[in-house]
């Protein structure tokens, strides 16, 4: 039974909108469907966590994007956000558990480390993969994640 990626995305853009008033928040949907197979709770946790590092490692203000359009057999998220970034050095090093940048903008916000982590693994786990990329301004995070069986 497929679950529809569009569905999860539209509900993660309400539940962000309404916690993360501070943002200004875009959804750019192209595709009226995306059908997966996958677990929605842990699809909608992977677009939870990333749309919460896009408020929370950015200032009060900074926009926040989730794009969602279809690629031949995957299905592509695009969390992106307008704030710091991430330096190339650290870029290889966010996916990894309880890896935290060491500034002051990270150790205000009080998180675990893990929530990149649990996303590489529940993307991985639905035969997909994320990718991530950041410099000052422009912090795009990139999931594609296959669309079921005849869909295109
Ligand atoms: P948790 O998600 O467990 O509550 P966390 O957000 O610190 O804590 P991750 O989500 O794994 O942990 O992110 C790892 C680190 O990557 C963050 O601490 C932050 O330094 C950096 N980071 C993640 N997303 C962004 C982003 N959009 N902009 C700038 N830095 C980011
Ligand atoms: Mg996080």
């Amino acid at each position: 039974e497929p679950v529809d990626l569009v569905e999860i995305a539209v509900a993660a853009a309400d539940g962000f909108q309404a916690a993360r008033s501070d943002h200004p928040f875009t959804l750019e949907v192209e595709p009226s469907s995306l059908p997966l197979v996958g677990d929605p709770m842990r699809l909608r946790q992977v677009l939870d966590n990333l749309l919460t590092n896009a408020a929370v490692h950015t200032d009060p203000g900074t926009p926040v994007t989730l794009r969602l359009r279809a690629e031949p057999g995957w299905a592509v998220a695009e969390i992106a956000d307008g704030g710091p970034g991430i330096s190339p050095e650290n870029q290889a090093k966010v996916f990894d558990r309880f890896y935290r940048v060491d500034d002051s903008r990270t150790r205000g916000s009080g998180g675990t480390g893990l929530g990149l982590s649990v996303v590489h693994s529940l993307v991985t786990a639905h035969g997909g993969a994320v990718s991530l990329q950041s410099q000052p301004g422009a912090t795009v995070f990139t999931v594609r994640l296959p669309l079921s069986a005849g869909q295109v």
